[in-house]
């Protein structure tokens, strides 16, 4: 028996059933008073959407109470701000970057979203239709002052102002237009296109050698690829060409500018316009050296930065010779980790090199060392492992030339491989760099830096100045705080202290 469910025919629910069918009365269930009720809801629901034809009081004074102040409620119709379903408001606030679903489909700026007052059904009305107020009082201001205002804009500017609707358009004439249209002014016609499309076709990506848009053949599946020639994202005459913009990573691989776009347009207008920076990292093993690498993206500022970790495991007392056999590839003689364009000029393989001679040799016995002569060495059996480096090869490097910074450390690392000697001491390098922010690769400043190219943008381009840019925190402050939380304990230096630009006529690199 449930002891929760009453006994219908005990006296308490008799007693019960009894009082309530005398004091319900049957009428509430006639249709005759649910139509009256009906009527009265929608009256009560009318009221309340139009709170301002009911009159309180004094016709005259409105809403002025007997103080003379005049009453405002935040949930009636009479507040200053339109009126709120605050129910909706509140489901919005709750969201908490988990639009990738439904918003993104829809192809939302992520920021709107962010916006709780922001109403998605607004969205197309207002894409259409143009407020006639705002035309004519467009209307009104003659045209001297049109001209006036656009004198003062950028000329990026003033083409968008003038391509604002069609009365803008017919008082200031196509002058803006045409100036875009110069030949030297390309750099500034594709900031015009990029600003007008970038965030509204999500399915097309901007190729910079042709000046255009073009579709991408396989949204959101793109994957970079060491043969990433041979897999295009879009149909581009120049795809297999050279022109198309790149850096080097390392020995090998190249990183093409389209993905840096990707990346950087997912973080600004959502998942439909590119691939995630985390999609881009990847894991490899040199195919011509004994060198593996491991390369980390992230997105700060707008801008991508991008960590390579370089290893390789190094013995003690190499010679010269072998030395470089361990950095530089036998071909173009590059070292084989990530190095920006300006590594022949710093002292970067002068640490490396450094970093190499503080390997301690393998443990000596005393046995096998009284052996061969009288004596024995205590520091010869028991070396120490960790290695700290010195002064030199310590520091963390900043190159002054371009957004790079360098860290050489030797580390223990375990080699499967080996049965003898499982765990041998590596050299790690890492680099990280700032790769600017992906709108333009001929005036990007970071991107030129890094890859050692001059700005398109003629003589007059401001020179990138390492130093300057760095502000509060360095790259690798800045990467390693958000990936791990801490950042690297190095001071940093200069990868240049002299400033001495002797390139491949140096010596000191090789
Ligand atoms: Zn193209
Ligand atoms: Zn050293
Ligand atoms: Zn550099």
């Amino acid at each position: 028996m449930d002891w929760n469910t009453p006994h219908l025919g005990s006296w308490p629910a008799k007693l019960v059933l009894g009082i309530s069918a005398k004091i319900r009365s049957k009428n509430a269930y006639t249709q005759k008073s649910i139509d009256k009720q009906n009527a009265r809801d929608a009256e009560r629901r009318r009221k309340r959407a139009h709170p301002n034809q009911i009159k309180r009081g004094s016709d005259d004074h409105g809403d002025i109470n007997e103080l003379g102040e005049r009453e405002y409620s935040a949930f009636d119709g009479d507040t200053l701000v339109d009126k709120v379903d605050h129910t909706d408001m509140m489901h919005r606030l709750a969201h908490h970057d988990s639009f990738d679903s439904l918003a993104d489909q829809a192809g939302y700026d992520i920021r709107k979203l962010r916006d709780p007052y922001f109403d998605s059904k607004e969205m197309a009305k207002m894409a259409g239709k143009l407020d006639e107020s705002a035309e004519r009082r467009v209307a009104i201001l003659p045209d001297e002052i049109w001209m006036r205002i656009c004198s003062h804009l950028d000329a990026v500017d003033a083409a968008s102002l003038t391509l604002a609707t069609k009365t803008i358009n017919e008082k200031l004439g196509n002058a803006a237009l045409k100036v875009m249209n110069l030949p030297e002014n390309r750099n500034l016609r594709i900031k015009f296109v990029q600003r007008a499309y970038d965030n509204r076709w999500p399915d097309d990506l901007f190729c910079f050698p042709c000046a255009s848009y073009h579709r991408r053949t396989n949204p959101g599946q793109e994957s970079l690829h060491s043969q990433f020639v041979s897999r295009p994202i879009y149909d581009c005459p120049n795809v297999r060409n050279t022109v198309l913009p790149r850096t080097r990573i390392a020995h090998g691989r190249e990183l093409p500018y389209y993905f840096m776009q990707l990346a950087l347009r997912e973080s600004d207008y959502g998942a439909r316009f590119g691939i995630s920076h985390d999609d881009l990292q990847r894991h490899w093993k040199c195919k011509d050296s004994t060198w593996k690498h491991r390369t980390r993206f992230m997105v700060h500022d707008g801008h991508l930065l991008m960590r390579v970790v370089s290893t390789t495991f190094a013995p003690p007392d190499l010679a010269p010779t072998a030395e470089r056999h361990l950095l530089y590839d036998r071909e173009e003689f590059t070292p084989f980790f990530s190095v920006c364009a300006h590594w022949r000029d710093g002292v970067l393989t002068k640490i490396c090199k450094c970093a190499l001679s503080h390997i301690p040799r393998r443990p000596d016995p005393y046995l096998a060392q009284i052996k061969r002569a009288p004596k024995i060495s205590r520091s010869a059996a028991h070396p120490n492992f960790i290695v700290t480096g010195c002064d030199t090869c310590r520091p963390a490097r900043r190159c002054p030339e371009c957004p790079s910074e360098y860290l050489v450390e030797v580390q223990m690392c375990e080699d499967k491989s080996d049965p003898v000697f499982q765990f041998k001491h590596s050299i790690v390098v890492t680099r990280w760099a700032d790769l600017g922010d992906g709108r333009n690769p001929y005036t990007s400043p970071e991107w030129l830096a890094i890859n050692g190219l001059k700005s398109s943008a003629g003589e007059g381009a401001p020179e990138f100045e390492s130093f300057s840019r760095v502000g509060r925190r360095a790259v690798s402050g800045v990467f390693e705080s958000r990936i791990s939380g801490s950042i690297p304990g190095q001071r940093m230096a200069s990868l240049n202290p002299k400033n001495e630009k002797l390139g491949e006529e140096g010596d000191g690199w090789y």
